[in-house]
């Protein structure tokens, strides 16, 4: 049977955005994300992290900056009971030609090579458009913009709905 997942970006999603954030001392949850990661769980949703790190290409962490603070991370979802399924990362600047940097849909289809995804009854929750316009190339129907993060511009967004953060996602995945 497919898997019906909710992709979350990171960086102003789950956690508050400060740009090329890779120490642990600068990474601040958002409210309510981990109700909303339970919630998820509880309606038969799986957890999939979807993210740009470009960062890594611009020289200022390294991969293994990364892969430290998404260790720590999950270990933080864990202790509140949530299971993330995977995490998938773009360490690309953007003048790579990379299939993966989001807005372009690679790292979903990736997601879903690996785990068999209902990408119809699945949801993307993003704070970039990038993160909308990824996801809707990849069949993903389901999308919120969040305001936590960047400033959006909400009048031209594609996104099938428009909220504060991810505490208010509730309201519209049933
Ligand atoms: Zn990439």
């Amino acid at each position: 049977m497919s898997k019906k997942i909710v992709f979350l970006d990171r960086d102003g999603v789950i956690n508050k955005e400060v740009g090329y954030l890779y120490k642990i001392e600068d990474f601040d949850f958002i409210s309510g994300v981990f109700e909303a990661c339970l919630y998820f769980q509880l309606s038969g949703y799986q957890i999939i992290i979807v993210t740009n790190q470009s960062g890594i290409g611009r020289g200022y962490y390294n991969e293994n900056d990364f892969h430290q603070i998404t260790k720590w991370m999950l270990e933080q979802f864990r202790k509140n009971n949530i299971e993330i399924l995977d995490v998938f990362f773009c360490p690309h600047a953007p003048d790579s030609t990379c299939d993966c940097r989001k807005p372009k849909p690679g790292m979903f289809n990736q997601a879903n090579n690996k785990h068999n995804i209902d990408m119809k009854n699945s949801w993307m929750i993003g704070d970039k458009e990038a993160d909308i316009k990824a996801a809707s190339a990849a069949g993903i129907q389901h999308t919120v913009l969040v305001k936590s993060g960047h400033t959006i511009d909400e009048i031209n967004s594609k996104a099938s709905f428009i909220l504060d953060s991810i505490e208010q996602v509730k309201t519209v995945i049933k």
